[in-house]
């Protein structure tokens, strides 16, 4: 049985005995743990069964209450393990465990699998009554993070921001730090409530849509309201420009990029196989671009391996190493206004320089049995297609002159992905053709 999925254990319905379990694991490895919570109606009934299982090996425990997930990261920097007890942007029925490390860094698969394999083999060992861990309340924690990200930023302009925090965590820090920072901020959907009543917690353009018109509506005498928008626990940020439209991953990934270079010299840049080509195109040829595997985990992994200050995931989370190393939507939004003020340039227009391609998504269905020998056909044949090898990170990726090509399993699904980039559409068509016959014809001959 696996507990963690791509992101830590993330359940409908979370039963708290797994909690107990995840606890009681973790204190037979560690004694010192920060807990924190979002705000899911059932978060404090997920905290109370992972500290019994903590107090019953012998861990001290320290709670910091509801907070954001990135304020949790940071934490942990004074503890030996921290866990947050979030299901990030999942439906309100969802809870979830998702461990760090003292630097703030995710649990890696690996670190993970550990943890598994002690509740697996049920090899606990519960300390005497002398000797049973205490709880610990540490008050300071909001502060300290607010002081920490206040310390790394430099706005003097003043901004007038929306800030939407889906009812989430987010609500308890983020549309204060936007006001520390001398901004005028209207708050959206910013009361705590587990059932997300203002709007459900993934930030994509269908929870989106009043935020959007919210800020168009606002500029339309001439304003200049930009949008940030989180998910249920505030480690990822969504930005809308001045004219309401949700910016496009890549193009924000390709500003970020460009800001952190200029303003660090950093020459290292993260992102996933899955990232467009205009990054590389805005960035220049002075600039590593590392592609890892999908996923917010192995983006930060690549961050301390290549020793990257800067790193971005489809998803809108953003890693900031030269502040922490948690992916952080209140920082990323705060980096923003940093960005508009440095380059002295609205939003939608630092989004527009960056180039526009076409993207084009397919997935064919596939069993999960047939899925290692689909990708073992397409990564073989694929060079008679494409005629270059491709890149096998995750998936396989061909970089074309033109453009791109990615085939993946699906990591929830009984399907293949293939995502492709052209320069212009009758490119893109062409590769997603070819694509999809590679992949169909694996499977016709499996
Ligand atoms: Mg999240």
């Amino acid at each position: 049985m696996r507990l963690f999925g791509t992101s830590g254990i993330r359940m409908k319905d979370l039963d708290p005995q797994i909690a107990y379990k995840v606890g009681f694991a973790l204190s037979q490895k560690v004694e010192d743990v920060v807990v924190a919570r979002d705000n899911r109606t059932t978060g404090e009934m997920i905290k109370s069964a992972l500290i019994s299982g903590l107090l019953s090996g012998g861990s001290t425990i320290t709670d910091i209450g509801i907070v954001p997930t990135p304020t949790l990261g940071f934490s942990t920097g004074k503890h030996q393990v921290g866990v947050m007890i979030t299901a990030s942007h999942n439906p309100p029925e969802y809870n979830g465990i998702k461990l760090f490390k003292r630097d703030g860094t995710p649990y890696s698969p690996e670190e993970e699998r550990e943890i598994e394999e002690i509740i697996l083999r049920g090899d606990f060992k519960r300390v005497d009554w002398r000797s049973v861990g205490e709880v610990l309340r540490d008050e300071n924690a909001h502060r300290e993070y607010r002081d920490h990200i206040l310390k790394h930023l430099s706005i003097s302009r003043e901004f007038n921001v929306v800030v939407d925090c889906a009812n989430g965590a987010s609500a308890v820090i983020s549309p204060y730090l936007f006001t520390d920072v001398g901004s005028h901020v209207i708050s959206l959907n910013a009361h705590l409530d587990g059932r997300f009543v203002g709007r459900m917690p993934e930030p994509n353009r269908e929870n989106l849509q009043e935020t959007m018109r919210i800020v168009k509506g606002l500029n339309q005498g001439g304003g200049d309201y930009i949008g940030i928008a989180h998910d249920g626990d505030g480690d990822r940020m969504v930005a809308i420009d001045e004219r309401g439209r949700m910016a496009d991953f890549d193009k924000l990934l390709a500003v970020f990029s460009k800001y952190i270079v200029e303003k660090t010299g950093s020459k290292v840049i993260v992102t996933t196989v899955d990232a467009s080509m205009s990054l590389e195109e805005f960035l220049g040829d002075g600039v590593k671009v590392i592609r890892t595997k999908v996923g917010d985990v192995a983006v930060s992994q690549a961050l301390s391996r290549y020793g990257a200050l800067f790193g971005g995931e489809p998803s809108g989370t953003w890693i900031h190493g030269d502040v922490h190393m948690t992916p952080d939507g209140i920082l990323s939004g705060l980096r923003i206004l940093e960005m508009m003020e440095y380059f002295d340039e609205k939003l939608c227009n630092l989004l527009d320089q960056v180039p526009s391609y076409v993207n084009l998504r397919e997935k064919i269905p596939c069993e999960e049995s047939k899925k290692s020998p689909v990708m073992k056909y397409v990564i073989e044949h694929g060079e008679r297609v494409f005629q270059r090898s491709p890149e096998t990170v995750d998936g396989a990726r061909f970089n074309l002159e033109e453009g791109w090509v990615l085939i993946r399993p699906s990591g929830t699904e009984p399907c293949i992905r293939i995502r492709v980039e052209g320069k212009n559409s009758s490119v893109a068509k062409d590769l997603l053709e070819k694509s999809v016959k590679l992949v169909k014809e694996a499977l016709s001959v499996l």
